[in-house]
């Protein structure tokens, strides 16, 4: 729809898209309980196309369950979630291309323990999407090779650092290219040494223009990396802007009191 002029517009070559492109992902009034607790209260929010938005909020303020929704692993009660210009909520949408369409890595758990590193990272493109196995291979090491990892293409996942399994499972997550990237407190699980690197990551792949949305308890990180702060409280949003704005000179209490515990 961003592709075509304006109804009524008497200039055919007034194209929306230079001004306005679709966001990358779009959340609009997404709500989700599971039983008689209410997690997302109506989430409205947009990841814009090469920005980074840092997820902030105390355990338990439901940025796990949105991901999972915005990576269909749990289904919203209500409400919409727009990737490019494909509401992803649509039960008629393939889901497997949906996921095709966006990377995810979690705290942990990321790796097949008994594949080698080459196998998980070509695991999904293959049999979930179906690429030629030689494809696959050649992508993943190209990937393995940008992140200094090629030599560990045939290691075992408890042959390398927490923070090596965590770059893995981040180049796994770009395999198809994806327009999204969703990071879910990925260094959580991580000694405190090995954090940095896989960080480092991160702000490696925001310069390459990644289009990244990830929750995380690295306050200074979000502070310094992050174009945007989505802060979540009570199922809903409670700040949304730069991370001057919201950590810095929010007048909001609970929100000075949420910063104040990192300090
Ligand atoms: P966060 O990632 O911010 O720590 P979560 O999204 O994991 O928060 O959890 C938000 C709330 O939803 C918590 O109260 C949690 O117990 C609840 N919750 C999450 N997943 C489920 C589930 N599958 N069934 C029941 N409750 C859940
Ligand atoms: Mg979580």
């Amino acid at each position: 729809a961003a592709t075509t002029a304006p109804t009524g517009t008497s200039d055919p070559t007034a194209r929306l898209v230079v001004d306005n492109p679709a966001p990358v992902l779009r959340l609009d009034g997404v709500r989700k309980s599971f039983g008689s607790t209410q997690v997302l209260r109506g989430i409205s929010f947009e990841v814009a196309r090469h920005e980074v938005v840092a997820l902030l909020g105390p355990s338990g303020s439901g940025k796990s369950t949105l991901m999972k929704c915005v990576n269909l692993l749990e289904r919203v009660d209500d409400g919409q979630i727009w990737l490019g210009d494909t509401d992803i909520t649509d039960p008629r949408e393939n889901q497997d291309r949906i996921r095709a369409r966006i990377g995810v890595v979690f705290q942990q758990f990321n790796l097949f323990p008994h594949m080698t590193v080459l196998r998980n990272v070509t695991l999904a493109a293959i049999k979930v999407h179906h690429w030629q196995r030689d494809r696959a291979e050649a992508r993943a090491l190209e990937l393995l090779d940008r992140i200094g990892m090629r030599a560990k293409a045939n290691a075992y996942p408890d042959q390398l650092s927490g923070g090596q399994q965590q770059r893995v499972a981040i180049a796994r997550a770009l395999m198809t290219d994806p327009e999204l990237l969703l990071l879910d407190e990925i260094t959580s699980a991580l000694d405190p040494m090995l954090v940095g690197e896989v960080l480092n990551m991160v702000t490696e792949l925001k310069a390459q223009g990644t289009t990244i949305l990830m929750a995380t308890h690295e306050m200074s990180f979000a502070h310094e990396a992050a174009d945007r702060i989505v802060l979540m409280r009570g199922g809903v949003i409670a700040e949304n802007g730069t991370p001057q704005q919201v950590m810095d000179e929010s007048d909001d209490p609970a929100t000075r009191e949420f910063f104040a515990h990192f300090r």
